[in-house]
């Protein structure tokens, strides 16, 4: 007996093996997917809530593998500025005000903005991590989470530092807890950050523990031509040096990456999680997708914070991953719609170290799934429902989504959210820190 079934629906399974489900049946038991094909299976009357599709597209959730949650708080404080203004100037400012509670109203509002536009996981730097955690649990979501470690200044102290301890802390209290749905991923800021000695420290700690490491490389040509002038070498080539690229890594941005660098990360077996928009909005430039997966690096998909995107909705991302790699190559032939979708879900998956755990739709594989409502005409008529995801499809289009088979959003209303009191926290705990000064 299953505990929920769902009936006559195109599947996007996101299985080479049979990567559409033409109007299929899902069974879900103990929160994984238990049964997946065109036929309903015998015990299908002995579900104990079965959902009819009505021809609705269903696919896995989508996997957001750069995110700063809680800088939904910031969104539309500071645009159209470029990235040193934005980030010294006006963002880290800000976010020395951030109380924790106003870090976790942001978390809270992200969550329900992913959760409602079809995201089921994410990857996410920021601090007040392990309390972020607890918000987690408590909703449902799925994350990686990580302090960005920095180390500005020359008083830096491994031993004292909040971002270290915080890494600490998600490591002892939450790696593989709420039903392996949060992760602790260490997490270096940046290169232009921090330093090699912190750098040799925190790798250490992620091969200790098997953790993935999170960090930005090669966002904007200043960083690149920076480290150069710092170190003689790209950014990609110095964290190599000091060990950083032995562990997973999920590198974001990675817009300046050279060829060399592009070697080293297929070496290495690191993914690229590629931020199309915000990389558009702060103007930071264009990663060679096509490039990086014809060397075979595994490349993802992020929204980047709120204050630089402005939105968490990762239909816009894929759509725009293949346009850019399209138009920037003079080739439509270039990230075809199946391959954009693997940014988002079977990739992305593998980036946070999740590859047997979620990205597909497949026996044995957690229930993480979304659906789109195609009783829309922005989706009419469907001939290929891979299509009608990538290139028509918009995060509100989404009408259900389930994390581990327990459903989170469902037609405009969050089960595990109070979403009144999400706008309430928003504007009286947050935005009252950032606007009075
Ligand atoms: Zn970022």
């Amino acid at each position: 007996m299953f505990d929920t079934l769902i009936r006559n629906a195109r599947i996007i399974t996101m299985d080479d093996a049979a990567p559409i489900i033409d109007m299929g049946c899902i069974g879900i038991k103990n929160g994984k997917i238990a049964f997946i094909g065109k036929d309903e299976p015998p015990m299908v009357y002995n579900a104990a809530d079965i959902i009819d599709a009505r021809g609705n597209i269903i696919l896995p959730g989508l996997i957001n593998t750069h995110c700063h949650a809680a800088m939904s708080v910031l969104r539309g404080y500071a645009d159209d500025y470029n990235l040193n203004t934005w980030l010294f100037d006006k963002i880290f400012p800000a976010e020395g005000r951030l109380t924790e509670a106003a870090v976790l109203s942001g978390v809270r509002l992200s969550a329900a903005e992913m959760l409602a536009s079809g995201t089921t996981s994410f990857s996410d730097m920021y601090f007040f991590e392990p309390s972020a955690a607890r918000v987690i649990e408590e909703i449902g979501i799925r994350a990686s989470l990580g302090n960005g470690v920095t180390a500005l200044s020359d008083d830096f102290d491994f031993d004292t530092d909040r971002g270290v301890w915080e890494t600490f802390e998600l490591i002892r209290d939450w790696h593989g807890a709420a039903n392996g749905r949060i992760r602790a991923d260490v997490s270096i800021h940046g290169e232009y950050t921090s330093r090699p000695d912190v750098w040799e420290k925190l790798a250490s700690l992620a091969s200790k523990h098997e953790l993935v490491t999170q960090i930005h490389v090669s966002e904007t040509q200043g960083e690149q031509l920076g480290c150069i002038e710092r170190h003689g070498m790209t950014p990609v080539q110095i964290l190599d040096k000091y060990g950083v690229f032995e562990n997973r890594v999920l590198a974001a941005h990675g817009c300046w990456l050279t060829d060399e660098d592009m070697d080293i990360l297929a070496k290495r077996g690191a993914s690229v999680a590629h931020n199309p928009v915000s990389n558009l909005k702060l103007a930071s430039g264009i990663a060679r997708v096509s490039e990086l997966l014809k060397r075979d690096i595994n490349v993802s998909i992020g929204t980047d914070g709120c204050a630089s995107n402005n939105n968490l909705d990762l239909f816009e991302e894929i759509k725009l991953a293949s346009l850019l790699a399209k138009g920037s190559s003079l080739d439509p032939t270039s990230l075809p719609a199946y391959d954009a979708l693997k940014l988002a879900t079977v990739n992305g998956a593998y980036a946070q170290g999740r590859e047997d755990e979620i990205g597909m739709l497949k026996v044995g594989y957690d229930s993480d799934l979304i659906m789109l409502d195609v009783h829309n005409p922005r989706l009419q008529p469907i001939y290929d429902p891979i299509s009608a995801a990538v290139y028509a499809a918009n995060g509100s289009d989404v009408c259900l989504t389930m994390v581990q088979g327990r459903i989170l959003y469902k037609n405009g209303e969050w089960f595990s959210i109070d979403i009144e009191r999400a706008f309430h926290d928003i504007y009286n705990v947050a935005v009252p820190l950032i606007i009075n000064r």
